[in-house]
């Protein structure tokens, strides 16, 4: 089954909306040559997504949220709602990154409540997953990665799963500067990939993309994209400045 790969930048909390106008002013240029073969998207902190968003409504640059509510609307001081990500031409929203599970406490019960709203708003969840180095080297990984998909893709139907982008990040590579090798990457991808046709069916599984992410540089993203079962990357490091985001999309078509 052919997947076309897709690499999204997760800017965390960093870039206001003048950095982001900066990032995209440069970004933007000759960047529709590699959309044929690769879905770019990129996720600004919410307070940037207005300014992103303006840019990015003619584009083939998709804008991404880093998170939303399971709320509607209300007395939920702080929270952003998918229909003001939707008023902002939001398209993308990463869901259960790790960042969010231990700094914030998000369980697989919250991120599941926040993937079905998301969809129910036409907003295509990036739905992160991932085991801590202790859980790996305990020898869970499996049953973390199980329970987190089980869990956090609860009560989706297969058609849910068209929009849904699935990210193995294990945690140990995150911001690290330690890269997964391709060999652990495509067995934990393929693990993933069996959980969802357990789940969903083989035929969903077969289309649906698993990013990968943890540390992926322009050095690394060609060795990695072409595992079989890795279809994009999550970047946080590598996506902040234009050209080294640049590099590491080109660079995995290599
Ligand atoms: C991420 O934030 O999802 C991530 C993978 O970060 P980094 O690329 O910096 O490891």
């Amino acid at each position: 089954m052919e997947r076309k790969l897709i690499i999204a930048a997760n800017w965390k909390m960093n870039k206001g909306p003048a950095e982001t106008v900066e990032f995209l002013e440069a970004f933007l240029p000759g960047v529709d040559a590699v959309t044929d073969r690769c879905d770019v998207v990129v996720a600004p902190p919410s307070v940037s997504l207005a300014a992103a968003g303006a840019l990015l409504a003619d584009s083939v640059v998709a804008l991404s949220a880093q998170n939303c509510s399971q709320f509607d609307e209300g007395a939920f001081t702080g929270e952003v709602s998918t229909s003001m990500l939707n008023e902002l031409g939001t398209q993308y929203v990463i869901l259960g990154h790790s960042e969010r599970r231990s700094i914030f406490g998000e369980e697989d019960a919250v991120i599941n409540a926040k993937v079905r709203k998301a969809l129910a708003a036409d907003l295509k969840p990036i739905f992160c997953i991932g085991e801590t180095i202790e859980e790996r080297e305990g020898g869970r990984l499996e049953d973390v990665l199980r329970t987190q998909v089980r869990d956090g893709l609860a009560e989706l139907s297969a058609q849910d799963m068209n929009d849904t982008v699935v990210a193995y990040e294990p945690v140990w590579a995150i911001g690290t500067g330690v890269t997964a090798s391709p060999e652990q990457a495509q067995e934990a991808h393929a693990f993933v990939r069996s959980l969802l046709a357990d789940l969903f069916g083989a035929e969903v599984a077969a289309q649906v993309r698993i990013q990968y992410g943890g540390s992926v540089k322009p050095g690394n993203s060609a060795e990695l994209m072409g595992q079989p079962d890795i279809d994009g990357a999550l970047v946080g490091g590598a996506s902040l400045e234009p050209d080294s985001f640049r590099a590491l999309i080109d660079n995995a078509f290599a």
